[in-house]
């Protein structure tokens, strides 16, 4: 019998299929995967079985899944190949075509040794004036020698873009007169009054909670199977050791062309930050200043009513026997500290400035007695939003463009399903603040609270805390006009967010015979996984009206595997696009196993999670990232956790400096925001390259990402080597 080989390739050589010359490591030989044949056949079929259950889910809901791999699962092979012109000049089997010196010295860079390396030559010193095109396995890369800055991130490119589709104008269909009722906490659509009376919904597709559960429990066995534990902590470890041969081979030949590339570096790539919170966006300093000036400038304003008594915000203060004066960072008390540690309560009571659950209200409330202007005024004058606006008269230019340029948000915003009324009191603030920038996308959170509000008879049962949640998104899906702020509001919101604190005990075990939404009317909290569902079930038939009607659709990115149980990382793994936290993915091979093959992505925001659940040394990102997940870094609270007025930037600053990232990794985490975002795709293509859906090197542009294409060569060709192993298992 054979023991498996290692075989280090030089660069040009690509077995066939590869054509970005690079410093290949593989293994060949029998029993590759360092596990008994019969252990990989089994656990490649329970692998197989999950990856279907989830491509069936994100097919239904018009969530994206890889191609490659739905290529995989149909045909049990790996997807073809694109095809691509042959140009003139072939270098060793890679697919160039050039037409200047410094194109030989591009093609130098990618092939010569370590030492030739360190000598080379940064190749904007050999431009010429003339204008060079490099065709690079598919992608075409233009450099106009000292015209760079015109490439397309240009403030003017994207303002032409943007003025396509002026901020709140959008496309508004007429009145569909579509009937819909609740059956067991899920919407059911009719096309008129004959068909909801013989029980005729439109055929939309769905998942029933029955099936549901039963696919929830074949991942939980899955995740408890042994063997297949063991085979998939080998992968994972296989792929950490893998990488790590990776940048030891060709750390240096990715700097270079880095350098090689003109204009281009990490700070002007674009990131977005993928998980914020929108009433802690702002840094500490910043809600400071912004309560002080506001209370120097509008003190007589009138910011709430108590029992029926007027409140001038002077009131307020002198209440609490402060003024602007004497208020600083320390006394404003909300950032996380030692005491929050595993402490989520004690966290949360850190969102009100002072412990004073009344400043909370006034300044970053949207639904308050002055209709959350202040918390508009904040959100518009922190660094999210571009755009100059006045306070008292005074024209305050806010954003900076230069910094802001390259820096994108996704801030959530609440609905906490208390009343029927929130949706259009958000619309309306949106629209009255305008609270619009094109460096904003919206998430919709809506906290699991229902426990909170039954004890206050706010709500009789579970299915009213879904009517209030989605009843006004089907409306105003179904007649725009019945509600036209709302409708223009939600072509700015990406998708639905459910937070809360994930280590509060829970019933962990779903059944299929559990009460349904209107059965449930005790105090009892629903769990994570039955909450996750009814929005996912509804978000379902409401993106198969939305897209009927050419409407936008949504996504359901959900915290998850912050804390709690790994039973919330599966229904995660079944239900939503994407996740935020995902740390205890770390526990559970086999899920992260799959997380990984199913190319999920997962904003983390390591130094949140230092303060809450999980030390910043202890954090699994850069382990995550090794092994080729895909993972992106996001702030979470920067009102709770950072001290510049650019976190997202000292987020990567503190990683890259305790984890020691390169350059090249930077801007590859950079590229996964971007792709995980629910920016257009327009914008998009502007910022990753024309064809960035593409998987592996054809999807990259590396005169927009910075990242050359042999690292999206190697993290494309060593996932498809994970797929075969898997799937010439089973055939
Ligand atoms: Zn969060």
């Amino acid at each position: 019998m054979a023991s498996a080989r290692l075989l280090v390739r030089g660069p040009g050589d690509g077995r066939g299929r590869n054509i970005v010359p690079f410093q290949r490591v593989s293994v060949c030989g029998i029993h590759v995967t360092g596990v008994p044949f019969d252990e990989l056949v089994r656990s490649a079929e329970l692998l197989i079985n999950a990856l279907n259950l989830r491509r069936n889910y994100m097919d239904i809901s018009h969530q994206s899944f890889p191609t490659g791999l739905a290529y995989y699962l149909d045909h049990h092979e790996a997807p073809p190949r694109p095809t691509f012109k042959q140009s003139s000049v072939d270098y060793g089997g890679a697919v160039l075509k050039f037409d200047s010196a410094k194109a030989d010295q591009y093609i130098k860079l990618s092939t010569c040794s370590s030492e030739e390396l360190c000598n080379a030559i940064p190749l904007r010193e050999h431009e010429s004036r003339s204008e060079h095109h490099m065709h690079m396995t598919g992608t075409i890369m233009t450099i106009k020698a000292g015209t760079h800055r015109e490439s397309c991130d240009s403030q003017e490119d994207l303002d032409r873009f943007l003025k396509a589709s002026d901020a709140w104008t959008c496309y508004v269909p007429p009145d569909s007169k579509y009937l819909y009722r609740w059956e067991r906490g899920v919407v059911q659509i009719y096309r008129n009054e004959e068909d909801m009376i013989a029980r005729h919904p439109l055929n939309y597709r769905n998942v029933t909670f029955v099936k549901y559960v039963e696919d929830l429990s074949r991942l939980s066995d899955m995740i408890a199977d042994g063997p297949l534990k063991s085979f998939c902590y080998r992968r994972l470890s296989y792929l950490s050791s893998k990488f790590k041969m990776h940048v030891l081979l060709n750390e240096l030949h990715e700097l270079a062309l880095q350098k090689a590339v003109p204009h281009r570096d990490f700070y002007n790539i674009k990131k977005v930050d993928t998980h914020i919170h929108a009433a802690s966006s702002m840094n500490q300093k910043h809600l400071l200043r912004f309560i002080k000036r506001t209370l120097r400038s509008c003190a007589d304003e009138v910011v709430a009513v108590h029992r029926g008594i007027p409140k001038t915000l002077r009131s307020v203060f002198e209440e609490m026997n402060l003024d602007a004066y004497d208020l600083n960072v320390d006394l404003l008390d909300v950032h996380a500290d030692r005491n929050t540690f595993h402490r989520f309560d004690k966290f949360n009571a850190k969102y009100n400035p002072v412990g004073e659950s009344r400043l909370r209200e006034v300044f970053l409330k949207t639904d308050n007695y002055m209709n959350g202007t202040y918390f508009a005024r904040i959100i518009k004058a922190s660094k999210i939003i571009t755009s100059h606006f006045l306070i008292n008269g005074q024209r305050e230019v806010i954003a900076d463009l230069e910094e802001n340029k390259y820096t994108y948000v996704e801030p959530r915003i609440s609905i906490y399903c208390k009343s029927m009324s929130e949706w259009s009191k958000l619309a309306s603030w949106a629209l009255r603040n305008d609270v619009h920038s094109s460096h904003v996308r919206w998430l919709v959170q809506v906290p699991r609270l229902y426990d909170i509000y039954r004890i206050n008879n706010l709500l009789n049962n579970f299915q009213e805390f879904l009517n209030n949640l989605f009843d006004p998104l089907f409306q105003v899906s179904v007649n725009p006009q019945s509600n036209i702020e709302l409708h223009k509001f939600l072509t700015h919101v990406i998708g639905f967010d459910s937070v809360d604190d994930e280590s509060k005990p829970e019933n962990p075990i779903l059944s299929e015979n559990m009460r349904s939404p209107d059965e449930w009317n005790d105090e009892e909290n629903p769990p994570y996984a039955y909450y996750l569902y009814y929005m996912y079930a509804n978000m379902v038939t409401l993106n198969q009206l939305r897209k009927e009607r050419g409407l936008n659709t949504f996504v359901l990115r959900p915290h998850c595997g912050e804390a709690g149980p790994p039973s919330h990382l599966s229904a995660a793994f079944l239900l939503a696009e994407n996740i935020s936290h995902g740390l205890i993915l770390r526990k559970v091979p086999a899920l992260q196993y799959a997380y990984y093959l199913a190319q999920i992505y997962i904003a983390m925001s390591p130094l949140s999670n230092n303060s809450l659940f999980l030390r910043y040394h202890r954090n699994p990102l850069p382990e995550y990232f090794e092994r080729g997940l895909k993972v992106t870094l996001s702030t979470d609270d920067p009102l709770q956790f950072h001290y510049t007025k650019e976190p997202l930037m000292e987020e990567y600053s503190v990683a890259t400096q305790a984890w020691k990232l390169s350059t090249c990794d930077m801007c590859e985490l950079a590229r996964h925001s971007v792709i995980m975002s629910g920016f257009p795709d327009e914008m998009k293509q502007h910022w990753l390259g024309p064809n960035y859906k593409r998987e592996g090197p054809e999807g990259n542009d590396i005169t927009r990402t910075n990242i050359p294409d042999l690292r999206l060569a190697y993290r494309h060709e060593t996932l498809l080597d994970e797929l075969d192993n898997l799937f010439k298992g089973v055939t």
